[in-house]
């Protein structure tokens, strides 16, 4: 990720940073020696042999795209089966006209999230090279993810780090019944993620976090099946959630990887939104004004941020815990994505997620909250005058309902006017994590009624709202 660094390295070697400069590890292909398919609509034919694993998967589909493994080695479960689909609810309420907001549901991967795109990539690679433990830290879906392809495929064991403040429970369970050593950390997810790195080096355990340039391969399969399903014709916008960065670095290497081959001419612009209490792309973006410069860019002042920030001890706090993150590992080549799709980087509130995310729900979409916040950006995008009504935009939902239902039912249950006053919330949880939040209102809760155990007083209650 060093432009300066000339340095190169197998595919058979398992870094994840450079061991001369010390910066993360891009994957670069030499595609004179790939065969690849004159035009994308080639791979739309190998939905007629879906009897194939490698054909069958949504990312192998396209493997000629991410030609780092031999077809009898890529380990996969039948992931990236997701689909792009409109919701007439959610396009009116972030303010498009009909048809031209889409969803990108990767809450259906076998895992639950996105992160399944990647991880098949980085379990083939731990396959390639013949690791027999696989780890990582994770806010939850990293886990998740790593911990089905370990228990389907039985081809490592894994050992995943999760630290101990917010981890939603769903994901938790599922590191749980998949059967991967858990390690409770006593720190938050940055803290995991830097013992994970050290455990890992110090052992010759494979690590699967995102620093893994490989999982970023496989992540740039979600691009390509939003563009098999607008027919190969390129949006004017992605929007995607900021945690870790490396799905926003991922789509970015997508498209001017694309390019580059001549099998798209243009390049969408991408907006990457974080969480406000989580913000530090959106901070040294849009604030300190920090670019990817072709490269050159300044790294002091960088530093100087994250000095800053250990210094005055702040620390991401978001009802999103999917991207709550203090340093994001893939900031650099976030920046060049940005810089490659012309985007643009915002932040929205935890109110403006769970309302995002009720009117997702509403609209038959369930997500978690750190997807809506890709829905909240472009709203807010919308607004500003950023993205326009007409634009064809694509928000990726990067996880399932299912992942954190406690947010959900906070927001739908609790009674409003206990938001307004900590104090007074301190006896219920619910009112209480939402008022930690920030969240003072809750327009599009759909509140439980409750009613008497009694015929006559249900009837009533019908009457009384017309069903
Ligand atoms: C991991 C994750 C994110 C953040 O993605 P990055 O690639 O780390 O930026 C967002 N949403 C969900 C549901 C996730 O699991
Ligand atoms: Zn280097």
């Amino acid at each position: 990720m060093n432009p300066a660094c000339r340095a190169t390295y197998s595919v058979s070697e398992t870094l994840v940073d450079c061991s001369k400069c010390g910066h993360l590890l891009d994957i670069a292909y030499d595609w004179n020696r790939v065969p690849l398919p004159g035009s994308l609509k080639q791979f739309e034919s190998r939905w007629s042999s879906r009897r194939n694993p490698l054909d069958f998967s949504g990312v192998w589909r396209f493997r000629e795209l991410l030609p780092f493994a031999r077809d009898e080695q890529i380990v996969t479960i039948g992931e990236g089966q997701t689909i792009l689909q409109s919701s007439a609810g959610v396009g009116k309420y972030a303010g498009f006209q009909t048809g031209k907001l889409l969803l990108q549901y990767e809450g259906l991967n076998p895992s639950g999230s996105f992160k399944d795109n990647g991880m098949t990539a980085a379990s083939t690679h731990a396959h390639m090279v013949g690791a027999k433990v696989a780890a990582c830290a994770s806010t939850g879906n990293t886990s998740a993810s790593l911990a089905i392809y370990s228990s389907t495929t039985r081809l490592f064991e894994t050992i995943v780090f999760i630290g101990s403040g917010k981890i939603a429970y769903g994901k938790l369970s599922q590191a749980l019944d998949y059967g991967a050593k858990t390690l409770q950390i006593q720190g938050d997810f940055d803290d995991a993620l830097k013992q994970v790195r050290d455990v890992c080096a110090a052992r010759g355990i494979y690590l699967c976090n995102s620093v893994n340039p490989f999982r970023l391969e496989g992540q740039k399969s979600i691009m390509f099946r939003v563009l098999e399903a607008l027919n190969w014709e390129v949006p004017d916008w992605i929007v995607v959630p900021g945690g870790n960065l490396g799905n926003s670095s991922a789509f970015g290497k997508a498209f001017f990887e694309l390019k580059e081959l001549g099998l798209i001419h243009r390049i969408p612009r991408l907006a990457v939104i974080n969480a406000t209490g989580s913000n530090t792309l959106y901070q040294l973006f849009e604030q300190h004004k920090i670019r990817w410069n072709g490269g050159k860019l300044d790294e002091a002042k960088i530093n100087g941020f994250f000095g800053q920030m250990d210094t005055d001890n702040r620390r991401a706090s978001t009802l999103a815990t999917a991207i709550e993150i203090n340093r994001p590992v893939n900031l650099l080549k976030c920046l060049r994505a940005l810089e490659v799709c012309d985007g643009v980087v915002r932040e929205v509130s935890d109110e403006a997620i769970l309302e995002a995310k009720a009117q997702i729900g509403a609209g038959g979409f369930g997500c978690e909250p750190a997807s809506a916040a890709g829905v909240a950006g472009a709203k807010l995008l919308r607004e500003q005058g950023v993205i326009s009504p007409s634009d064809q935009v694509v928000c990726i939902l990067t996880g399932h309902q299912l992942k954190d239902p406690t947010s959900t039912v906070a927001y739908h249950s609790v009674d409003p006017a206990r938001l307004s006053a900590i104090a007074t919330a301190e006896d219920d949880a619910y009112a209480t994590m939402l008022s930690k939040a920030g969240v003072t209102q809750t327009p599009a809760a759909n509140r439980p009624i409750v009613v008497e155990n009694k015929f006559e007083s249900i009837m009533a209650l019908l009457d009384r709202i017309g069903c």
